[in-house]
């Protein structure tokens, strides 16, 4: 193979194609900005890149400003309390171990695109779904690297498009199958991860299955009706997400939930302001699960009682159709077993425990 198209000229594009180019592939990388229009955009990031990170672009002879860029010594968080005037909610600084640094990036992307120009093809091109298409044809392997799967113009998710006759995961999952793994993998999966982790396992073999109110397959749930599906949009904004409430108000419905536990989610869910509505109307219609492939898999179901997300006797009947162990957390919410500062020290030693009892 030696003829790659990588879409998208940012960190990832641009770096994998020096590396390849290194190599004596035959690389062009297709991206929809110019070096001068990046030279003279918004900062797209923060782009302080950490020692592991910067140790790649040395390894690639791509730290050109490694001199001239000052040294980040330390890191710290602070975040005011929403109540108490004056007070921190969250407050800690520490050093790094070795330095970081923040190279502008109008100032780095630039110059790693014209070196890309210089010894392989830079393309300035808007690549949609058609545009992959043919880079597919004239390519014996395509890198997707343009950043959020939004920017592919589409409301699928960027892995489930179809290239070269199927989905770009089906391409990964075959790929990673031919490999064979020195160390045994645990699949963790929570909600719908937790459907995605079956799935997953369904087609690799795994070490162990861990699943934190998951949501049901197909077999355990009525397949809802057709209008409500079509009622589900492809793309969900935030606010049906449910968390752009009040604070107070969430921390009074999820009772096991700090309001730093809640502050946090909102956060988090606040740098993913749009969930995949195709994602939600394929669980609501019903994904069928194979139980008899996980006979030999040793395997865990998490009940989470406080909430109706996922409710316990849903992950309880899941639990004997899967014939895994189940463990029930009657006072935590479906978001409390993974995050909650007052219950995820409890969920990780159940976790512990099943992966020491089955010597995973
Ligand atoms: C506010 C903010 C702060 C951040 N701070 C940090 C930080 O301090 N440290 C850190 O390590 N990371 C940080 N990140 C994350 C970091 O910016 C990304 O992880 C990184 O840029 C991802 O690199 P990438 O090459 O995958 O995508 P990008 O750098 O986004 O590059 C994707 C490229 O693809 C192009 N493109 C997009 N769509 C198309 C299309 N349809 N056709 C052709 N080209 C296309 C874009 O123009 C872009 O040049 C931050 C991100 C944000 C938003």
């Amino acid at each position: 193979m030696r003829k790659i198209a990588i879409v998208g000229g940012g960190q990832a594009g641009l770096s994998l194609a020096l590396a390849l180019l290194d190599e004596g592939y035959e690389v062009s990388v297709v991206t929809n900005r110019t070096p001068d229009d990046i030279r003279a955009g918004r900062v797209m990031s923060s782009q302080c890149m950490f020692d592991a990170a910067l140790q790649i672009e040395r390894d690639l002879g791509l730290n050109h400003w490694e001199k001239d860029c000052p040294p980040v010594e330390g890191i710290g968080l602070t975040v005011p309390h929403p109540e108490e005037q004056g007070a921190k909610l969250i407050d800690w600084s520490a050093r790094l171990d070795r330095y970081a640094q923040s190279v502008d990036y109008r100032v780095k992307i630039p110059v790693w695109m014209q070196e890309v120009e210089q010894r392989g093809k830079l393309v300035i091109e808007e690549v949609g779904v058609a545009e992959l298409e043919k880079l597919a044809e004239d390519n014996d392997l395509v890198i997707l690297a343009a950043g959020k799967g939004t920017r592919m113009k589409s409301a699928q998710p960027k892995v489930l498009h179809r290239v070269a006759g199927q989905p770009l995961i089906e391409h990964v999952l075959a790929c990673a199958a031919t490999i064979r793994p020195q160390t045994t993998t645990v699949v963790i999966g929570h909600g719908l991860g937790g459907l995605l982790a079956l799935k997953a396992a369904e087609q690799a073999p795994v070490g162990g299955l861990v699943l934190l109110s998951p949501e049901p397959p197909a077999a355990l749930r009525e397949a809802a009706a057709a209008h409500l599906l079509r009622d589900v949009p492809d793309v969900y904004g935030r606010a049906r997400i449910g968390w752009s409430t009040l604070p107070e108000k969430l921390q009074r419905d999820h009772r096991d939930l700090t309001i730093g536990d809640v502050l946090r989610i909102q956060h988090l869910l606040g740098q993913k302001p749009h969930e995949s509505g195709r994602a939600r109307r394929s669980v609501l219609a019903g994904v069928p699960v194979e139980p008899k492939v996980f006979a030999e898999v040793p395997r865990l179901v998490i009940g989470a009682g406080l909430d109706q997300v996922v409710a316990e006797p849903v992950s309880e009947r899941l639990a004997s159709w899967l014939g895994a162990e189940y463990e029930p957390f009657g006072a935590h919410s479906h978001y409390g077993l993974i995050v909650g500062e007052q219950s995820h020290q409890q969920v990780a030693d159940a976790i512990r425990s099943f992966l020491e009892a089955h010597r995973l």
